[in-house]
Order: structure tokens, then sequence, then C-alpha cells
């Protein structure tokens, strides 16, 4: 089987247009969605290759904490993220550079972190276009305490090279 790495993070913080961008860099076979019954969100498989390596990426729905929505609700977005990174060898958290860091974002880094098995993760600092933006943006997510973060943009390219990059020991 091919390693995988589950993409997590808030919703809209660029996941998709990044797993997107990723696939694109590489060669992607088409987007398998597997929906199992009892589970309200899907998760979408695309094959990737990067750096000789072949792998897979599951672009989750995102992950919300506490108020964002009802507690039924809740429940069935972490089963599913956490399905996806119960098979997963490596994880990407993306945050959104524009916004900072917030404390859902601080939540999912504490939730990757107390992950029962070792679980490397890359933090990829998305929506960062400009050099003054991620100068700044992206050094305050150091605070998720999961490595450095690397600064990028889904929509113009940077910076996706070098997630990928820091993926390549994990895969
Ligand atoms: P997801 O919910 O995390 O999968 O986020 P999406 O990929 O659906 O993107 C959410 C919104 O953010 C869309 O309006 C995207 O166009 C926008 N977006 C995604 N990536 C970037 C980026 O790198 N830069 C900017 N400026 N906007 C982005
Ligand atoms: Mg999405």
């Amino acid at each position: 089987a091919v390693p995988t790495v589950a993409v997590v993070g808030r919703p809209n913080v660029g996941k998709s247009t990044l797993v997107n961008r990723m696939c694109d860099a590489g060669t992607v076979n088409g987007a398998i969605v597997r929906d199992e019954p009892g589970v309200t969100r899907d998760r979408v498989y695309q094959r990737a290759t990067w750096g000789g390596r072949d792998f897979e990426m599951i672009d989750t729905g995102g992950l919300l904490f506490d108020d964002e929505a009802d507690a039924l609700f809740l429940e069935e977005i972490r089963e599913q993220a956490s399905l996806a990174l119960s098979e997963s060898c490596a994880a990407i958290l993306v945050v959104d550079g524009r916004e900072g860091p917030t404390r859902v974002d601080e939540e999912i880094g504490a939730f990757l972190r107390k992950w029962p098995r070792d679980l490397p993760v890359v933090v990829a600092v998305n929506k960062c276009e400009q050099v003054l933006t991620e100068a700044e943006g992206a050094a305050e997510f150091w605070r998720l305490g999961l490595g450095e973060p690397i600064a990028c943009s889904g929509v113009h390219g940077n910076g996706v090279a070098e997630v990928l990059d820091a993926l390549l020991p994990a895969i």
C-alpha cells in the first residue's frame, strides 16, 4: 500500500486548494471519495508523486472544535479526521496565514501532538502570497508546537514544494 498523508485543519483554510495544487505538482490519478455509512463527511483520496515517491493524500472535510457545531455533528467530524489520521503516516496541518493562529488551530495542534503514535506533522501556513505576509504570518505558528511552520499559497503555488519536501522524510 502507498503511504497516506492526512490533510487536516479548520474549514476554509485552503485544504482542498492545497491538495489539488500538490497533486498538480506531481501526478494525480484522479480523486476517490470514500464514504462509509454513518459518516457525514467524505474523505477524498488523491494519488500524488513527489521526490520519486508515490503517496496518497486524504483531504478531510475540516476539523471543528467546541462551540462551532452541535455535539453530535462535532463527534462525526472528529471521527472522520481520526479515521484519516489513523491510516496515515504523516499529516499536514493547514492554517490561515492571514488570520494568524486561532484558538481552534491550537486545539487541533494539541490533538495532533497527543496522537497515540508517532505522527510527523508539517504545518502549512496557507494564503501567504506576499513576502511580508509570509515572514510575519508564518512565524506565529511556532506556538502550535509542531515545528517549523512553512509559508505557502495553494492559489499561487509558492511554498508548496517546501511543504512537500518537509513531508518526504515521513513517507
Ligand atoms: P478548505 O475548506 O480548507 O478545503 O478550503 P478551500 O480549499 O475550499 O478554500 C477556502 C477558500 O480559501 C476559497 O475561497 C479559496 O479560494 C481560498 N483559498 C484557498 N487557498 C488560498 C490561498 O493560498 N490564498 C488565498 N488568498 N486564498 C486561498
Ligand atoms: Mg475542503
